[in-house]
């Protein structure tokens, strides 16, 4: 078994660096060339506030689940013994409740009313990343401490996931410019920022859409794919 704890650093270290490396970029290359790179010190507290409570609460969920997986056997490990076949199933379990809980929140009002505040932002920056309400946060984490230990997911896994979902939505909320042909490219498997951006999108129909977090498979499989192609998007909510 992987040291699960092993994760941690590694987590904390994309959650910092990846954050600094993106911000820098979306400064010198940027995707809007009009938008301010200059953020006020309460966007850079409420960023700071959540890198370092996005760890501690990373590492807390780790801690839980391994708690819980001294009591209790998930469902993972009943389908297959293979353990690196729980944990690709692991994997894309992760990833699709992610899909799901997004798309949910656009379809029921009582979510939304939440979820919108995620959409009121007029331009698209990486620390759009943590402009969540607290209340979708709180809600989510609560269904995902009960789902999760049923399906057996390890702490090793939650965190190799976080890591990966962290670095992949920490990029495609950025402003970084990263030309249409690498954006086409990326977008065959991950979500890019040219798909997410258009998920911002003030028209419904755009916005409605382009539900994915880390993969972007989950979009063509479920038919709420929108194709990007370099139009313009006016960002926000009408
Ligand atoms: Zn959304």
């Amino acid at each position: 078994m992987i040291y699960w704890r092993w994760w941690i650093p590694l987590f904390g270290f994309i959650m910092l660096f990846g954050f600094s490396i993106i911000y820098f970029i979306e400064w010198k290359r940027p995707r809007l060339q009009q938008l301010q790179h200059m953020h006020t010190i309460k966007q850079w507290l409420a960023g700071c506030l959540n890198i370092f409570a996005t760890i501690v609460s990373g590492w807390f969920f780790a801690s839980y689940l391994f708690f819980i997986s001294g009591y209790f056997t998930g469902l993972f490990a009943v389908l297959t013994h293979n353990i690196w076949l729980q944990r690709l199933y692991s994997f894309l379990f992760l990833d699709a409740i992610m899909y799901a809980w997004h798309r949910i929140n656009h379809i029921f009002p009582a979510l939304w009313k939440y979820h919108e505040l995620h959409h009121k932002e007029k331009e698209l920056n990486v620390f759009s990343t943590f402009h969540f309400h607290p209340k979708e946060i709180i809600i989510s984490t609560t269904w995902r401490a009960v789902l999760l230990p049923l399906m057996g997911i390890e702490p090793a896994a939650l965190l190799a996931y976080n890591a990966l979902f962290f670095a992949v939505i920490l990029f495609h909320h950025s402003n970084f410019n990263i030309g249409y042909k690498w954006d086409k490219f990326l977008q065959l498997f991950i979500v890019s920022p040219g798909l997410h951006h258009l998920h911002h999108s003030v028209i419904i129909r755009q916005s409605n859409s382009n539900y994915g977090s880390l993969f972007s498979f989950w979009d063509k499989i479920f038919g709420s794919h929108t194709k990007y192609n370099q139009q313009k998007i006016e960002y926000g909510v009408k």
